[in-house]
């Protein structure tokens, strides 16, 4: 595999760069290759022009790219230049599709009809992938090439427009350009080897916050039931003018998805105080203002090229978001780019609207991040030595070397002291909900908690395939407390809960409602597997065997949260469900 990167108006013209590739000793040999455009521009007669030019004289290559948010590479001090990425390909191949959706097919669709792709080809070690338009909402593409399997990995970027909230952003293949469309390009072949890696940097800070409506088109209405750009009015004192993007891009709003932190730039912003995102964030999404420093982002770039250069690739796609170059600056953009030049003369990057990488669990829609790919064919022959090095002790020298020697700079000292007290606010509520949301007697949740959680899930209720909810009364308690005492009761009460507790786990809800009444809540569950839950918990209680008291039972209301059901209506149903279950004979479970 050979790569090789030019950057138009800066290196050299088209007409030059055409010159150069036809001798190309890779172009003479496969008549075959990979050629990626990136354009800064959105000017589509320009492109067409472009487009016409190359493939008219670079026979046999593939040609496809985007439009950017500014392509840029070591050279370039700004975000005008077009630049090239072109790869041979020895022993491996690949193979571009392109599915226009301007005539209303929908990115599912679109991958749907990719599998049939899929299934012609063996060996896939990645994805490549491009969209155009950024209310197209492209994930559920990536979501059915996760459904044919999820071990494929998906690279790529939303394309670009040079002027925010007036989206152009155009793909191309060949001399079409497509201003709603999704391409993508599967590279295979057994000896082909990819890695990928996803930096992000950017951390949580600040109070939790939850979207509280939100679409399907990536617009967020509300965060905290108040418009979603009252959260940057109060926490950053912006107010909607031009300058929102340079305003807001560097506080991306922050999201745990699986584990692994990932960050939502806002687009653009309408009068009403929505925003617009380039995908779904759902209704009840927890999400924080984000933000980086410099030096946290290039330690992870400084270390991400590191691991690339131990696999010594043959070719280095970067896909990155303008964002962090907003807020490094030019200076340390570029440096964190010579990182991985320095790995491989010809590493590529791009930024568009947003970044692509599905693996690891990341779904694929990433933004504020850096998504670097690597590729070689085969095995090296010999281990490389680190060329990273002198470039990090450049790094070391010019910029950490500030923070050896004591002097810490301003905004460092900012974003510590704004997380320190992020730490410390978010441990005090933890622990003022401990306090106020536990039950003495039983260590359970108590009926405030109850009422909290049962709020989230009636929220987040479309995020799991059922959420049960269920409520567990004694049969004839008072018989226990008239015969034995109030405190034998407290026993019972403590014993039977700490013996069903473990039947719940860690994203379940149990709770003492209230006297011997308690409520159960699961999500992830189906109301055929809710039922057999409850009667295993009616039965197990009915087999416990209690000091003195010998055998108890229970009985159980149980229901599941439909799209229409509020808190109440919830606990209305359980309760008449459980009513029904006593008046019918006790020690039984009933749903409603
Ligand atoms: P059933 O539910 O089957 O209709 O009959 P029950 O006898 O359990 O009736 P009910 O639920 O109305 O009575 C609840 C009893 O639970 C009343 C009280 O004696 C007892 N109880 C409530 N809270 C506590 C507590 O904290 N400790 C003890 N020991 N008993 C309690
Ligand atoms: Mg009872
Ligand atoms: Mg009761």
């Amino acid at each position: 595999m050979k790569q090789y990167r030019f950057v138009l108006d800066y290196d050299l013209n088209m007409t030059e760069m055409v010159g150069k590739i036809i001798h190309l000793p890779e172009y003479v040999k496969y008549k075959k290759g990979l050629l990626q455009l990136v354009e800064p521009g959105c000017d589509g007669d320009e492109i067409q022009k472009d487009l016409d030019f190359l493939c008219a004289h670079l026979e046999g290559l593939t040609i496809y790219g985007m439009t950017s948010h500014g392509a840029l590479s070591r050279e370039t001090h700004s975000v005008k230049f077009k630049v090239c990425s072109l790869i041979f390909m020895e022993e491996s191949d690949f193979r571009l599709d392109v599915f226009d959706c301007s005539k209303g097919m929908t990115p599912s669709e679109a991958g749907l009809k990719y599998h049939e792709v899929l299934k012609k080809l063996q060996n896939i070690k990645g994805i490549l992938m491009m969209s155009s338009d950024f209310a197209l909402c492209p994930e559920t593409f990536i979501d059915q090439i996760n459904n044919y399997d999820p071990s494929l990995i998906v690279f790529g970027a939303l394309a670009g427009t040079q002027k925010m909230g007036d989206d152009h952003s155009k793909i191309y293949v060949g001399t079409t350009i497509y201003e709603r469309g999704i391409l993508a390009i599967a590279f295979y072949g057994e000896n082909l080897r990819l890695v990928h890696y996803y930096n992000l940097g950017f951390k949580s800070l600040g109070k939790e916050l939850v979207i509280t409506k939100s679409d399907d088109k990536g617009i967020v209405y509300e965060i905290n039931n108040k418009p979603a750009f009252n959260i940057y009015k109060e926490h950053l004192g912006i107010g909607m003018n031009d300058y929102f993007f340079e305003n807001t891009s560097s506080f991306p709003f922050y999201i745990k998805e699986n584990g692994v932190g990932l960050a939502r730039v806002a687009l653009d912003y309408h009068e009403d105080g929505a925003l617009a995102f380039a995908t779904e964030i759902p209704e009840g999404s927890a999400v924080s203002l984000g933000y980086s420093t410099s030096d946290i982002i290039l330690d992870e770039s400084a270390l991400c090229s590191r691991r690339l250069s131990d696999f010594m690739p043959e070719a280095v796609l970067i896909y990155v978001c303008m964002s962090r170059r907003m807020l490094m600056g030019d200076t340390l953009a570029e440096l964190e780019f010579e990182f991985y030049e320095n790995v491989l003369k010809s590493a590529t990057w791009a930024h568009g609207y947003g970044e692509i990488l599905h693996a690891d669990g990341i779904r694929g829609f990433l933004n504020a991040s850096c998504v670097v790919i690597g590729m070689r064919e085969g095995d090296p022959a010999e281990k490389n030595i680190p060329s990273t090095l002198a470039i990090e002790k450049k790094y070391l020298k010019d910029f950490i070397s500030e923070r050896k020697d004591g002097y810490v700079p301003l905004n460092i000292r900012l974003v510590n002291f704004l997380e320190s007290t992020t730490d410390d606010l978010r441990e005090a509520v933890e622990q003022l909900f401990k306090v106020a949301s536990i039950d003495e007697l039983t260590q359970i949740y108590n009926r405030r908690a109850l009422n909290h959680f049962m709020t989230q899930f009636v929220e987040r209720k479309s995020r799991y395939k059922g959420v049960a909810v269920m409520m567990v009364d004694i049969d004839h308690f008072k018989h226990v407390n008239d015969t034995y005492g109030h405190d034998v009761g407290d026993i019972v009460l403590k014993t039977g809960v700490s013996g069903v507790k473990f039947m719940f786990n860690q994203n379940d809800i149990i709770g003492r409602w209230g006297g011997e009444e308690f409520v159960g809540i699961k999500p992830n569950m189906t109301k055929e597997e809710a039922l057999e839950f409850c009667e295993l918990l009616r039965s197990s209680v009915e087999q416990m065997e209690f000091e003195q008291v010998g055998h108890i039972t229970v009985s159980v209301g149980l229901t599941m949260i439909t799209n229409d059901d509020n808190d109440e209506s919830v606990f209305k149903r359980i309760d008449s469900a459980l009513y029904e279950a006593k008046e019918t004979g006790r020690n039984k479970v009933v749903f409603k």
